[in-house]
């Protein structure tokens, strides 16, 4: 029900769970968190935590997890569950088969059953009751054919129906979160050399006023190197609309 994402020099951790805690007024059931390691020599350069319940199990579950890597970007999620029970396993993000790619999702994939069937006989094996692992699937794969996560995204895209928000990020790209929206909101936090993606303004209002709200059928990357590249579902370059937010309304 709430989305967070962030590429910058701030502690990612930090940011995503402080922005995961200013969207908690829209209710929740379980909550989730991806990390992407900048190191080359760490083993796991994609970390990911998520748990049912309040955000207080994820941030115990994080502790003893102890992180002490270098983050460059991260992505957060608090889940309204629509499809499959609230639970760890059913928690977001969603991993790739080859665990490359973590994907949230607020809304609905309408077709989802249709792509389950057609991934799950191509041998992909789901780990989740949720309508949303079929994108972290499809995204996996698309991202495997050319390396590029705003190519793959925006493939990915072309096939989902219904409502929806989503982020991800790479593994072995720690300077990048692609997100994408359908008939559910997206904006973008402009600081810096850093920037932010929330489903609300609430989710960075804490470091900058300055915004972009996405259009319908957009996608949006992020990144320390390319600053904020939009657009649309077909490919075609395209535009936000940009905004400051009332500082009685961040206050
Ligand atoms: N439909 C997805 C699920 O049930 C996302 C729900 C949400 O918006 O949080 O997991």
């Amino acid at each position: 029900c709430g989305i967070v994402g962030y590429v910058g020099d701030r502690k990612i951790t930090d940011v995503v769970l402080d922005g995961l805690r200013r969207l908690e007024y829209r209710g929740y059931d379980s909550a989730g968190i991806a990390l992407v390691a900048k190191s080359d020599a760490a083993d796991t350069r994609l970390e990911v935590e998520k748990r049912a319940g309040k955000l207080a199990n994820l941030e115990a579950a994080l502790r003893e997890r102890d992180l002490d890597l270098d983050f460059g970007c991260g992505i957060g999620h608090t889940r309204w569950a629509t499809h499959g029970v609230p639970s760890d396993r059913n928690a977001h993000p969603h991993l790739s088969a080859d665990g490359r790619i973590a994907l949230i999702h607020n809304g609905i994939i309408e077709n989802f059953g249709q792509l389950r069937a057609e991934l799950e006989s191509a041998g992909i094996e789901f780990l989740s009751d949720t309508d949303t692992e079929v994108a972290a699937h499809l995204l996996g794969r698309e991202y495997g054919v050319d390396g590029d996560l705003t190519a793959a995204m925006t493939r990915v895209c072309g096939r989902l129906e219904g409502a929806f928000t989503l982020l991800a990020v790479a593994a072995d790209d720690p300077d990048t979160v692609v997100g994408a929206r359908r008939n559910s909101p997206l904006v973008v936090g402009l600081g810096e050399g850093e920037y932010f993606l929330g489903s609300d303004v609430a989710a960075f209002i804490a470091y900058t006023t300055e915004a972009i709200e996405l259009g319908q059928d957009q996608i949006v990357t992020i990144s320390r190197e390319g600053g904020v590249v939009v657009s649309g579902f077909d490919g075609s370059p395209s535009e936000g609309k940009p905004f400051s937010v009332d500082w009685d309304i961040a206050a």
